[in-house]
C-alpha cells in the first residue's frame, strides 16, 4: 500500500482555517451596507418596506439628500429642518425629533464607514390600506441609506453640461408646491426623461407662466457683468441648500447675488450658467437649447466658485464620530 494521497489537516489547522473564515466573515459583514429603518440596522439585502405603504402606492412621504466630506455631514441641521419642513406641508408628523433624525443620519454614516459619501434620508407616510387616505397610515417609516453617488461623469465636469429646456413644466405651487421634497418626483422624472431623449446631460423646467424655473434636480444660476441671479423660490424653485451656500460665499466673495424672475434670454444671453444641488455640486452649463453660453467653457466665476466651495464643504459639517 502506497502512502495516502492527501493528509487530512490536523485538528489544530481545522480550528485555525474556521477562526480565519470567521473572522474574514465579520469583516465582510463590518463593511457590508447596513441600512437604519426606524432605528434599527438592517442589512441592505434586507432592507424593505411593505407593498402597503403610501411611499411606494402613492409617492407620499418626504426625502432629503445629504453630503459628507471629509468626515462631516455637510449642512446636516438645514437637510434636516428642510425635511421635516416638507413633511409639515404634507400634514406628516415625523415621529422623532429633529435631534434624533440628525443623530440617526451620523450614526449610519459611522456604522457604514463613510467619510466621503451620500446620504439619503426617507420618510414614508407608512403602511395603510389601498386606499388614499393617509390617516390610515399609523406609522411613517424612517429610513436612512448611507452610501454614495455620482450624477455625471468626470467628463461633463470638465467640458461643462448640455442643458435643454423641456415641455414638462414645474409642478404649479397651488398642486404640488416644489418647495416640498416628496417622494412623487414624477415632476422631474419626466423632465429628465425628455431631457435625455434629447440627447442633453440635464433638463432646464420652466413653470408654468414660462419663466425658469429650475433644472430637473438641481438648482440655476446666471452670471452676467460678475452679478449673479437665481430664480426665486416662488418661481418653482426648491430653497436648494447648494443654492443657499452658493449665495452666501459668492457674496462672501465680494459678488452681487440676487433672486429675481429669470427668462431663458437671460440664460441664452449671460457670460456664465451653472447649476448648484447636493449630488450634482457645482457644474457649469456650455450649452443651452444649442445656444454655446458664453465662449462655451466652464466660466472662470463658475470655476472659482466650485473651488471656494468645495474647500468650505471640506472643513464644515457635523462630525461623524
Ligand atoms: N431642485 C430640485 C428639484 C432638487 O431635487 C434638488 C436636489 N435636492 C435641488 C434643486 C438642489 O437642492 P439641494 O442643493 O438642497 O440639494
Amino acid at each position: 500500500m502506497g502512502a495516502a494521497l492527501f493528509e487530512l489537516p490536523s485538528p489544530r489547522a481545522l480550528r485555525t482555517l474556521s477562526a480565519t473564515i470567521l473572522q474574514l466573515n465579520w469583516r465582510q459583514d463590518r463593511y457590508r451596507m447596513k441600512i437604519l429603518i426606524n432605528g434599527k440596522f438592517v442589512a441592505k439585502e434586507k432592507a424593505s418596506v411593505s407593498v402597503y405603504d403610501h411611499g411606494l402606492l402613492y409617492g407620499d412621504g418626504v426625502f432629503e439628500g445629504i453630503r459628507a466630506y471629509n468626515g462631516r455631514v455637510f449642512k446636516l441641521e438645514e437637510h434636516v429642518d428642510r425635511l421635516y419642513d416638507s413633511a409639515k406641508a404634507i400634514a406628516l408628523r415625523i415621529p422623532i425629533s429633529q435631534k434624533q433624525m440628525c443623530a440617526d443620519v451620523v450614526r449610519a454614516c459611522k456604522t457604514n464607514g463613510i467619510k466621503n459619501g451620500y446620504v439619503r434620508l426617507v420618510v414614508t407616510r407608512g403602511v395603510g390600506t389601498l386606499g388614499l387616505s393617509p390617516f390610515k397610515c399609523k406609522s411613517p417609516q424612517i429610513i436612512v441609506i448611507a452610501d454614495s453617488i455620482r450624477l455625471f461623469p468626470q467628463s461633463v465636469y470638465d467640458r461643462g453640461l448640455n442643458l435643454v429646456t423641456v415641455g414638462t413644466s414645474r409642478n404649479l405651487p397651488e398642486a404640488i408646491n416644489p418647495r416640498v421634497k416628496s417622494l412623487n418626483y414624477l415632476n422631474n422624472v419626466l423632465a429628465k426623461i425628455e431631457a435625455l431623449n434629447a440627447g442633453a446631460d440635464e433638463g432646464l423646467m420652466l413653470n408654468s407662466q414660462g419663466y425658469v424655473a429650475e433644472a430637473t434636480g438641481e438648482n440655476v444660476f446666471a452670471i452676467r457683468n460678475g452679478a449673479l441671479v437665481t430664480p426665486p423660490t416662488w418661481c418653482g424653485a426648491l430653497e436648494g441648500i447648494t443654492r443657499n451656500c452658493v449665495m452666501d460665499l459668492a457674496r462672501e466673495s465680494g459678488y452681487t447675488v440676487s433672486e429675481d424672475v429669470v427668462t431663458r434670454y437671460d440664460l441664452y444671453t449671460a457670460d456664465e450658467v451653472f447649476l448648484t444641488g447636493t449630488a450634482a455640486e457645482i457644474i457649469a452649463v456650455v450649452e443651452l437649447d444649442a445656444r454655446k453660453i458664453g465662449n462655451g467653457k466652464p466660466g472662470r466665476i463658475t470655476r472659482k466658485l466650485k473651488k471656494t466651495y468645495s474647500e468650505y464643504a471640506s472643513e464644515n459639517g457635523a462630525p461623524i464620530q
